[in-house]
């Protein structure tokens, strides 16, 4: 894999970052440039060099195991921080991400702006949520561990609007006052990242075990913006032990530069209790935004609308309703259906992993009904799970062979 030296260049609102990235591996089409939009007002902190295009196609180039040369500099710290990275993803997933060797045209050490924000990726879901709320202004009492910027990353997830459509305008008139009333900033990218990680798809996982690369990566390309940023990790310690997931403790730390510092958060509460903690924040009950679906707005009161149907909705609803807290939130516009709870198949390690969590919970607050619901979702996931698992290693073992 070659990642071309990148390049700066203006366009109406925005100044963009972009790097051709070539791949060896037959058969794959790779759009024709990897790149970040940035508002122009954060155009001085941007430079060219190459740490986000590197973070960026890092999992993908381990997946096919292509060495990668990267024309362009990078940081020192980040340079080493990628072998350490390879080696704890190598040793989670072996059949995933074989390590590869990274050469670069130079090194160069940037050090943060004068602004030093302190970020957090931010998408209105809970694990976000719950490491924006704790670190505040007003609950982060440590100096120069407080949030003052938010990043919401219009181009990592399925709400993606890179032709500016409309649906993330919404999204800013959504949290820009909720932010504002805390003390922080909204702040937001575009970046295509998504079409280079789906090109290069990993069998049978899709992109979830090495998400954390796409936060880091557009942290990275606002240049000195960030000096500290909080990826939100989705599990605790030590439950997770078996199953990381893209971001985890031992993880994220090494795509840091030296003028940022990435800081895994949440590795010490579960889901349930990320959850609850968001309850007790009023302005969450207007904007918690847990769906996988596009966002959708009440057309009579603006407020966020999760679609109550799938697993993300259907697992936070769960804990919301077993503690007494759903009345409050407005965004849950249906009543918690057991059947669709019934009907739920736990693909993701980390949605199975949740649906114990809450399993434990309904148990405990003596919700049977919930409980039983939960209990037939999880038996039948572990009869589909134990199946996929068998068919993906024997795909993975073909795989192997054709490539040897
Ligand atoms: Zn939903």
């Amino acid at each position: 894999m070659i990642i071309s030296k990148p390049e700066i260049t203006e366009e109406q609102d925005d100044v963009c970052l972009s790097a051709t990235i070539r791949i060896e591996r037959k058969g794959i089409t790779l759009p024709d440039r990897l790149w970040f939009k940035i508002p122009k007002q954060h155009a001085g902190n941007i430079h060219a060099g190459a740490d986000a295009f590197v973070v960026a196609m890092l999992p993908s180039a381990m997946n096919v195991g292509e060495n990668i040369l990267v024309e362009g500099s990078v940081s020192p710290k980040l340079a080493f921080g990628l072998d350490h990275y390879q080696h704890m993803q190598n040793l989670w997933w072996p059949e995933l991400f074989s390590r590869v060797r990274i050469s670069f045209s130079g090194y160069e050490a940037r050090t943060a702006s004068r602004e030093k924000a302190v970020g957090v990726a931010f998408s209105g879901g809970v694990d976000s949520s719950y490491t924006l709320w704790k670190h505040l202004p007003e609950n982060e009492t440590t100096p120069g561990f407080a949030i003052t910027h938010a990043l919401v990353i219009n181009g990592f997830d399925k709400d993606t609007d890179l032709n500016l459509e409309g649906s993330f305008r919404k999204l800013r008139q959504t949290y820009e006052p909720v932010l504002k009333s805390h003390g922080a900033e909204f702040v937001s990218l575009r970046t295509n990242i998504r079409s280079f990680r789906e090109a290069i798809k990993m069998p049978g996982t899709g992109l979830e075990k090495s998400y954390g690369v796409a936060l880091a990566a557009a942290v990275l390309a606002l240049g000195g913006f960030y000096s500290r940023f909080y990826i939100p990790g989705s599990a605790r310690l030590p439950r997770d032990a078996h199953h990381p997931e893209g971001t985890h403790l031992l993880l994220d730390s090494w795509l840091s530069s030296e003028s940022v510092d990435f800081i895994h958060d949440g590795a010490d509460v579960t889901r349930v209790e990320k959850t609850l903690a968001i309850s007790a924040w009023p302005a969450m009950h207007q904007c918690l935004r847990v769906c996988i679906d596009k966002p959708a707005y009440s057309p009579s009161t603006g407020v966020v609308e999760n679609c109550c149907r799938c697993e993300k909705c259907l697992r936070t609803m769960i804990v919301l309703e077993a503690m007494g807290e759903i009345g409050k939130f407005d965004t849950f516009p249906d009543p918690i259906d057991l059947n669709l709870i019934r009907k739920l198949i736990f693909k993701a390690d980390s949605a199975y992993l949740f649906s114990q969590e809450n399993l434990e919970l309904a148990k405990r607050e003596n919700r049977a009904d919930l409980a039983a619901a939960i209990q037939h979702a999880i038996r039948c996931s572990d009869w589909k799970r134990s199946s996929v698992r068998k068919r993906i290693s024997k795909r993975l073992r073909g795989r192997r062979r054709s490539i040897l």
